[in-house]
């Protein structure tokens, strides 16, 4: 056992975990032995659990907010947390005890069943193959981000072996598909683990695919390292890979929710790229910490009051006029590049105000995905609109790089236990949080996982813990 975990079990009962009911119990060997930070080889020597404790979605409850507006539709309710069965490992996976993981907002979509509820994901995986058809089942596990340690790799796994320390990307393919060797993203079959598959990251243990694996940030926690893989990943292709916009020294970005999960990230690599953010929110107290990450042209969309609809079918031209008259006032110029995801509400907005011959990249549509703009603004000025999906392993890989050398700094705000996963996607739900929400899956407590200090130190820690001491 080492220091750290000696330190943490004086004075609790170490093994031994709440399972969501109230109920209090035994954590099998092989995930204690992870969390007191034992070996490959031991590790190896131990028997995988039959069950492990995990976050989950039924299926039967598919209908239970019929009638109900998206934002009425509560993930507290459909979310439970209880042991589910340990499924076989394929010869390309490896199990990982997982220490902590995090809230995206596609757990929220598949907790409130929006826009179609996820088990119908499962169902056309179910029927691709043997190992398929393991994840068409009643209950799907959720979660699209972990960190953890590796307890078995299967057979045909090269580079993985118990007892490493990992973070987990999302992306989820097929590498015996001809179409997913240019670049992954485009893959026929494609998937979002823990989304469109089962046995995602919000749980004790999660199945993925060896090419899931990256190393984890040696000088951040479990929470700390749980939050990025995602959203990070999805900024790097928007803004850094060349199947993006990417940005040069001196471009005007235009980022929307630049607090919030994806837009925490799109400014860091602004700022590292040698761009100018613009960066929207909608709180003084998060204009603030945007200031603190080192954004200077922030715009406080609350308080500037813009008012893009002037009902649920008509937009004001007049209103794009004046967001793009405040940027120019910020920063002399029209964006060269705008970082969407809100989608309807804002997409006529960012088409308007990005500059004659700019991008407006696009990986979302929070707000409705049924767009409005006026064409005449995209065709008169040569804008692109350009679609964009998570990342491929090469630019989730880079993108991790950036978090294990201390260039991304890691935008974890608050951490929850397993157990209270229903409120966090609440939170998220209901836009309540910044940057990204971390929750502790195995790992006892908050800032365990912490190897290499000298970089701690180097990056600073209040670099590193900026949301979190905003949040608090
Ligand atoms: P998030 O943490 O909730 O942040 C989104 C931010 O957008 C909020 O903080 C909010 O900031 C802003 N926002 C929300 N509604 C808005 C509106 N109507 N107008 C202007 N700004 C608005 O979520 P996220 O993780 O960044 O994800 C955002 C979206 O991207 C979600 O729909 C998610 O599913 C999607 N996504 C897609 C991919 C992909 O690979 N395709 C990857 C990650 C996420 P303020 O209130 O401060 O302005």
């Amino acid at each position: 056992m080492n220091s750290e975990y000696r330190a943490w079990s004086r004075g609790c009962r170490p093994g031994v975990h709440s399972t969501g009911s109230g109920k209090v119990t035994e954590m099998s060997g092989i995930l204690r032995a992870a969390v007191e930070g034992a070996g490959g080889d031991e590790l190896s020597s131990m028997a995988m659990p039959e069950s492990y404790r995990a976050a989950f979605v039924r299926r039967d409850d598919v209908g239970m907010f019929e009638g109900l507006d998206a934002t009425d539709k509560d993930p507290r309710k459909s979310l439970h947390v209880g042991e589910v069965p340990l499924p076989e490992l394929a010869p390309d996976e490896a199990y990982v005890a997982v220490m902590a993981s995090a809230v995206n907002f596609n757990t929220v979509w598949t907790s409130i069943f929006e826009p179609v509820p996820t088990f119908g994901f499962l169902d056309r995986l179910g029927k691709e193959s043997v190992w398929g058809a393991r994840h068409a089942l009643g209950y799907q596990v959720v979660g699209s981000d972990a960190s953890g340690v590796v307890l078995r790799s299967g057979s045909l796994v090269r580079n993985w072996r118990p007892g490493d320390r990992v973070t987990i990307h999302c992306n989820y393919v097929d590498d015996q598909d001809p179409t997913a060797h240019d670049d992954s993203m485009l893959a026929l079959n494609q998937r979002i683990w823990g989304f469109e598959t089962n046995f995602g990251g919000l749980a004790d243990v999660t199945v993925v695919r060896a090419n899931q694996l990256m190393p984890k940030p040696a000088h951040l926690s479990w929470e700390e390292a749980a939050v990025n893989a995602l959203c990070n990943s999805t900024a790097y292709r928007m803004l850094v890979s060349r199947n993006g916009a990417p940005v040069t020294q001196g471009d005007r970005v235009l980022v929307w929710g630049a607090t919030g999960g994806l837009g925490s990230f799109a400014v860091q690599y602004v700022l590292n790229a040698g761009g100018i953010p613009i960066g929207v929110v909608s709180s003084p107290e998060k204009a603030d910490l945007l200031r603190d990450l080192g954004v200077d042209a922030v715009i406080d969309r609350s308080a500037a009051g813009y008012r893009f609809w002037k009902d649920e079918h008509t937009q004001d031209e007049s209103e794009w006029r004046r967001l793009g008259k405040d940027i120019r006032t910020l920063v002399g110029d029209d964006p060269d590049i705008v970082f969407e995801h809100p989608g309807r509400q804002t997409m006529g907005a960012s088409v308007f105000v990005c500059k004659r011959a700019g991008t407006i990249v696009t990986c979302a549509a929070t707000s409705g995905y049924m767009i409005e703009y006026d064409n005449r603004h995209l065709w008169m000025k040569l804008k692109t609109i350009k679609g964009s999906h998570f990342a491929n392993y090469r630019e989730a890989w880079d993108a991790n790089r950036q978090v294990c050398e201390g260039k991304i700094l890691p935008p974890l705000s608050s951490v929850f236990g397993l157990t209270d996963v229903g409120e966090a996607a609440y939170q998220v739900h209901h836009n309540l949080h910044e940057g990204k929400i971390g929750v502790l899956c195995l790992a006892p407590q908050e800032g365990l996982g912490i190897e290499d200090r000298e970089l701690r130190e180097r990056v600073g820690e209040d670099r590193i813990t900026l949301f979190r001491r905003h949040d608090t």
